[in-house]
């Protein structure tokens, strides 16, 4: 029987740099490095043709960087190699991020006949001014532009990504995205809190700095956030994820659940076949190592060797998953969603029982109201959410 498998490509372009951004992406690219970069991309899909039989493709997210900066057709092109390689299941869900300065009616048109059913949009934030301040490229009444050209288009998924604690938002200003945005009911709302991470221009703002919010307010914000979405019906299904009935993101549960995936382009993360690894992040070395993958697919080369000789080369922090890692990372992942771990699958996965491994810290939780359990699963609460970064930290064994 084919195992499950989820794929992730990663389009490292973007018109203009976000000053907070740390994600793997280029304002500067030419067309002509684009070009290359689709190229090697589906150079790198085709060398997984000696595994593809074993595998059904269950969820694509075509993610960035912003994947609508490119013309509609590579995006086609992209998804036209992973079905010509891989078997994707009759009802999968695909997702393309965009961002809302780069939508087009057309474009979606187009997404719509290459398979792709879901929208990830990045708002961000109704507060146009607090955008112009993260240097994004798009205005408010372009996201609603975008976000009607979707619904027209037949999008009957549409994910909505929004962000608090930024530099000069109050509470207020928090509810009115996050109201707006709930009135429009989308299928899915993502709210992370601003990070500020070095290497960004961020980093060295003192002035914008100063006016983050401090982490009373953070909290005060997180809890608002998940009352406010509450009244219009979402389900807060994962730390900072919020669903209708039955939207839940299948891409992102895949990575909280520790199931099998794929990430094609440069510095994209893969769990596959027992091991974690990223790729090389360099672009121009990436397009060079797939031109050789597309030139030796022309000869009569070895397929397995092909794959073994050039993961060596496009592969960085290759990583066995043995016993422990994969029992800590079932624990830690699945513990941010709030349907919590099953103890059964724990069982069924490891050949233990959970208590066995991790009775004592579950315990310590659940005794302190950080943690609840039954005799099926055990979840954080939340107050536990509150503090996961401590709680998650004790789940792993070899301190
Ligand atoms: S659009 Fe996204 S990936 Fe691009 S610069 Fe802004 S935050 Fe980064």
């Amino acid at each position: 029987m084919r195992k499950p498998l989820s794929l992730y490509i990663h389009i490292p372009f973007c018109k203009h740099k976000c000053i907070y951004c740390d994600f793997l992406s280029f304002d500067n690219k030419t067309n002509t490095t684009q070009i290359q970069y689709i190229n090697a991309l589906t150079s790198e899909i085709r060398l997984y043709k000696p595994y593809a039989d074993r595998f059904i493709v269950k969820t694509i997210y075509i993610g960035g960087g912003t994947p609508t900066i490119l013309d509609e057709a590579m995006i086609g092109k992209i998804l036209d190699t992973v079905r010509h390689i891989f078997k994707v299941d009759r009802f999968p869900e695909i997702t393309i991020e965009a961002n809302p300065g780069t939508i087009k009616y057309t474009d979606l048109i187009s997404f719509r006949e290459y398979g792709i059913n879901r929208l990830s949009i990045g708002l961000q934030s109704a507060d146009s001014e607090l955008l112009r301040r993260l240097g994004r490229i798009h205005n408010y009444e372009e996201f609603l532009r975008g976000y009607e050209n979707a619904r027209r288009a037949g999008f009957e998924n549409i994910s909505v990504d929004v962000m608090s604690s930024l530099p000069g938002q109050d509470l207020h200003t928090l509810v009115d995205t996050i109201t707006k945005v709930g009135e429009m009911s989308p299928e899915h709302i993502s709210v992370y809190s601003l990070q500020v991470e070095e290497g960004t221009p961020l980093y060295d703002r003192d002035d914008l700095i100063n006016m983050i919010p401090d982490e009373n307010l953070d909290r005060e914000m997180y809890i608002m956030t998940k009352k406010v979405l509450k009244s219009f019906g979402y389900n807060r299904y994962e730390f900072s994820n919020y669903s209708k009935p039955g939207y839940e993101s299948r891409h992102n549960t895949v990575y909280w659940t520790g199931g099998q995936y794929i990430g094609f382009g440069i510095g994209a993360a893969s769990f596959f076949k027992g091991q974690r690894f990223k790729n090389i992040e360099n672009i121009e070395s990436y397009i060079e190592i797939c031109e050789d993958i597309r030139d030796e697919l022309t000869r009569d080369t070895d397929r397995n060797r092909l794959y073994d000789s050039t993961s060596a080369v496009l592969r960085t922090n290759v990583e066995t998953m043995f016993i422990d890692k994969r029992m800590e990372e079932f624990m830690f992942l699945g513990l941010r969603m709030t349907a919590g771990v099953s103890r059964e699958e724990f069982k069924l996965r490891f050949n233990r029982e959970m208590f066995d491994v991790y009775g004592e810290v579950i315990n310590k939780y659940t005794d302190q109201g950080f943690m609840s359990v039954d005799e099926k699963r055990v979840k954080l609460t939340d107050r536990g959410i509150d503090v996961s970064n401590y709680i998650l930290a004790d789940f792993i064994l070899d301190k």
